[in-house]
């Protein structure tokens, strides 16, 4: 990944800026503004006025307003919300008006950020140049075996023709392979489930370790996209807890990520 703009607070995946009409950010526990401040974008884990002015700060750094914005209250599910001309700044000053029960936003509006945040869970961007729409995918361990990327994906191409051939995914930081310990009751139906190669889990005694980005991966293969478009970041939110939000290391403050097609 990136930095934006030279600035190491704020990240961007590297597959994406071939595309100048996109904006992508994926934000860190550091302020932008260099001072060294928390920088939580999720309304629990600090005070609401805190993360407003973070949010705010997180506009102006990234270069969107805050009437742009779209965000959801994520549920571990994966119910696709597409976002229409209108629907913009969506729980951007409270989280009653993101929205609500979904974990899945799709637009093919320009001016349009879709938002997902994360603390371990793994976010998923999307874009499909072809159709110039967009996703933004909140997928932990119960949206990666639901398969909430291949619905993102699949909204694409149902509401806006997108071809998977074209599709561009890019699988965020998120906990590691090493670091995602489940027991043997939680990993069984991911070790069930042929859709899921034995690459992506490791059997430790009587535990096992998931590799979620690793699945969304294959899921994402196997609906159509080509490897070479998909960019999976090596960055674990646990492993670099002093530059992001790890529920696991208890963490209740959230990081986000976010994607805009531009027109202008
Ligand atoms: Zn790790």
């Amino acid at each position: 990944m990136l930095t934006f703009d030279n600035n190491p607070a704020i990240l961007q995946f590297n597959i994406l800026q071939r595309y100048p009409e996109v904006i992508d950010f994926v934000t860190t526990r550091q302020h932008p503004d260099g001072s060294g401040a928390d920088f939580n974008i999720g309304y629990k884990g600090g005070s609401h006025d805190d993360c407003v002015n973070n949010r705010l700060a997180l506009c102006n750094a990234v270069g969107l307003g805050p009437e742009w914005m779209v965000f959801q209250n994520q549920v571990h599910g994966c119910n696709v919300h597409i976002v229409r001309k209108g629907d913009k700044a969506w729980g951007f000053y409270d989280k009653e008006s993101a929205v609500q029960d979904n974990d899945v936003l799709v637009t093919n509006e320009p001016n349009t950020c879709l938002i997902t945040r994360s603390a371990d869970c793994i976010p998923v961007l999307l874009y499909s140049p072809d159709t110039k729409s967009c996703a933004a995918v909140h997928s932990g361990r119960e949206g990666t075996y639901l398969g909430a990327a291949v619905e993102g994906a699949k909204a694409l191409k149902a509401n806006f023709g997108a071809d998977y051939a074209q599709m561009i995914a890019c699988i965020g930081p998120g906990i590691c392979k090493d670091c995602y310990e489940v027991d043997c009751n939680c990993a069984a139906k991911f070790m069930e489930d042929n859709r899921f190669p034995s690459d992506t889990y490791t059997v430790k005694g009587d535990k096992v370790y998931l590799d979620l980005k690793r699945m969304i991966f294959y899921d994402l293969l196997t609906l159509g996209l080509v490897a070479t478009n998909i960019e999976i970041s090596d960055i674990c939110t646990k492993c670099a807890n002093d530059k992001f939000y790890s529920a696991r290391s208890g963490d209740t403050q959230r990081f986000c990520a976010g994607i805009c097609i531009r027109d202008y």
